[in-house]
Formats: structure tokens, C-alpha cells, sequence
């Protein structure tokens, strides 16, 4: 699910009114054709004539809705149904069987294996067309509810239920990957003073202005923003190695130092500022994904023991068992 969360987050971001995407798996070309003609006006079809071209589709993306013939050679429909129920990235993919099996018993079976719906051959297009239409709009609607459990109602950006999500997920993918993964802890300072000065209102209103500010420090696609906890906020950065994260972290310094936003006249400094704790490592597993936030978080703690509106990262990120 996060994944599909993570990606329907792309999707929104990058491309608000893209088509959506339908993947059909069929052996035989004349229904290929027919399915094609009739989706191609309305969605990005994408067409496999095998389960192992489907496979090779789906380990570049996910696509909204799967048209899955069930009679193939080699691998059936079922099989393939069930092989993507099991996988974490694939699991809310919603199937629709279209075959030319008309039996009770084999309709069940589908429904038992998780699809959400079936199509009889030989097909007739407006019910084709209506099934396909009523399944995206029920996709959408649970890709929206499903980022709204993942959103922080005061910043608008990634909850820690968002966090722990794409920390698992980030550390499963970039196993497979072989590539690093880097974290920043962004944690305000003094905080409580400003509070105490401004009132609980301001202090609001004062993490909506630094999410915002932070949220322009994300580059990249898979860069996310998440708020960990009170007035403590993660990025994570798949791919990126420490010298990249470390001037992530600088450039969120320098924007925050630009915003000019008064601290309490009791706090070190008369603008609001902010420590951060940053570090990088390659996931394995070995470690569990909460290794890379204990080691950003000691970081951070350098930063605020070292006078804090600073920047703290490991030299030797690779360590894991410090
Ligand atoms: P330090 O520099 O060591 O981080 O000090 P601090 O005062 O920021 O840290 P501390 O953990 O003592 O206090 C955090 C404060 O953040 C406590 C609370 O008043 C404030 N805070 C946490 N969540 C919210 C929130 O949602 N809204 C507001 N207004 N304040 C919050
Ligand atoms: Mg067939
Ligand atoms: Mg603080």
C-alpha cells in the first residue's frame, strides 16, 4: 500500500490530470487488439502477451487496473492473480478476470484468489468499458483516502504513520537496489520558549511556515517529507549519499535563516532557527530500518549540545553497531 501511496503521491504531484493507467494480459492477440481499441480513447493501456511480460511491466510500474485473461500457457491467470495478492508492491493492485470460463465454480475461484471482478468473453464492450470505469473511480477514491491517513492535518505533509510506511518500504527497495538511503532529523529549537512567548496558535502557525520552507527543499520524486513528531521533521533520501544530504541540510539552514521569523527574546537567537542531525547508510538486513533514525537522531543531539542552528553528520556512516 505505501507504495501505491507513494506513487499516487507522484502522480498528483507531477501529473494532477494523467490518465489512468490499465495493464491487459492476454495470449491472444485479437483480444489484445479489441481490449486496446476500446480503453486506448479513455486510459494509458498497457498490453502483455505473456505472465512473464506482465512481470516485466509491473517491475517498472504499477498500473491502476489489471485486465488478466485467465486461460494462458505456462503461467495461468490464477496463479499469476495469486502470485501478486502475496506481493507487498503488487497486493492492491485491483484484478479483473476477463475469460471465456463461464462456470460458477471458476467465476468463485477468481473472487477467492482476490480479483474484484469478471468479464465474460466474448466481450461486450460497453460492460467491459463500465467495469473498467467503476473499478478506476473505486481505486481513486481508496488511493485518496488511503493518502489522507498519511498526511499531517497541520503541515501537510507526511504523518509518522507516513514515516514508519516509507522507512520500511525505502529499506526493503534499496536492499534490492544496493544503493544508500539518508535521513536529516530536523528538529526546531527552543521551541517551547517560542510557545511560551507567542502562544500555542503562533506556535502553529510557525510549523506550517517552516513545513513549507522544507517542503521546497524536496528535489527529487522519491525525496520525502514527513513530520516524526512535534516540532521534529524527517527527510528521507533514497539514493542520495551523505555529502548530497549534508547540503540538503545547508540549503534548509540558509531558507530558514531567510524567513526572518522572530524567536522569544529569552531563546540564543532572535530569529527561529533549527538543528539537524544527518546520516546515510546502505540497508540491509541485518538492521532493521529504525538503525538509520538512531544514528540521525545522535546527530542531532550533537548539534543541540554544540550550541544548536547547526548541521551534525556521522563521517562513517557505514557503522552500524556504534
Ligand atoms: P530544543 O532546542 O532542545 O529542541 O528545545 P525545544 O524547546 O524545542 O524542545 P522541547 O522538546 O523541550 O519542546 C518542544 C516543544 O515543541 C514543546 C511544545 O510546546 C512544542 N510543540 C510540539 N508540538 C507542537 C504543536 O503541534 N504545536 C505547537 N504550537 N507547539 C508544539
Ligand atoms: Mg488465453
Ligand atoms: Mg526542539
Amino acid at each position: 500500500m505505501v507504495k501505491s501511496f507513494i506513487q499516487a503521491g507522484y502522480q498528483q504531484q507531477n501529473q494532477p490530470d494523467s490518465p489512468a493507467r490499465v495493464l491487459v494480459v492476454d495470449d491472444e492477440l485479437t483480444n489484445l487488439r479489441l481490449m486496446g481499441d476500446l480503453l486506448n480513447p479513455h486510459y494509458e493501456v498497457l498490453i502483455a502477451r505473456s505472465v512473464a511480460e506482465a512481470r516485466e511491466v509491473l517491475s517498472a510500474q504499477i498500473p491502476d487496473l489489471l485486465l488478466l485473461d485467465v486461460m494462458m500457457p505456462e503461467v495461468d491467470g490464477f496463479s499469476f492473480c495469486r502470485e501478486l495478492k502475496e506481493n507487498d508492491e503488487t497486493r492492491d493492485l485491483p484484478v479483473i478476470f476477463v475469460t471465456a470460463l463461464h462456470e460458477e465454480i471458476d467465476e468463485l475461484k477468481g473472487f477467492q484468489i482476490g480479483a474484484v471482478d469478471f468479464i465474460h468473453k466474448p466481450i461486450s464492450s460497453p460492460i467491459l468499458l463500465a467495469r473498467v470505469r467503476t473499478h478506476l473511480e473505486l481505486k481513486r477514491r481508496t488511493d485518496m483516502l488511503e493518502q489522507r491517513t498519511l498526511i499531517d492535518a497541520l503541515t501537510g505533509v507526511g504523518n509518522r504513520r507516513a514515516y514508519d510506511l516509507i522507512l520500511a518500504a525505502e529499506w526493503r527497495r534499496l536492499q534490492r537496489k544496493d544503493s544508500c538511503l539518508s535521513m536529516l532529523v530536523v528538529d526546531i529549537d527552543q521551541f517551547k520558549l517560542y510557545n511560551d512567548f507567542f502562544g500555542h496558535r503562533q506556535g502553529d502557525e510557525c510549523l506550517q511556515k517552516l513545513a513549507a520552507s522544507l517542503s521546497k527543499c524536496i528535489n527529487r520524486a522519491s525525496d520525502q517529507l514527513t513530520r516524526y513528531g512535534g516540532e521534529e521533521f524527517v527527510f528521507l533520501l533514497p539514493h542520495t549519499p551523505l555529502k548530497g544530504a549534508v547540503a540538503v541540510a545547508e540549503k534548509l539552514m540558509a531558507d530558514i535563516r531567510a524567513l526572518n521569523l522572530p524567536q522569544s527574546p529569552d531563546a540564543d537567537h532572535n530569529q527561529v532557527t533549527v538543528s539537524v542531525g544527518v546520516a546515510c547508510l546502505q540497508p540491509n538486513n541485518q538492521h532493521p530500518p529504525e538503525t538509520l533514525f538512531l544514528l540521525a537522531d545522535k546527530q542531532l543531539y550533537e548539534a543541540k549540545g554544540s550550541g544548536r542552528d547547526r548541521v551534525c553528520f556521522s563521517e562513517e556512516p557505514r557503522s552500524f553497531d556504534e
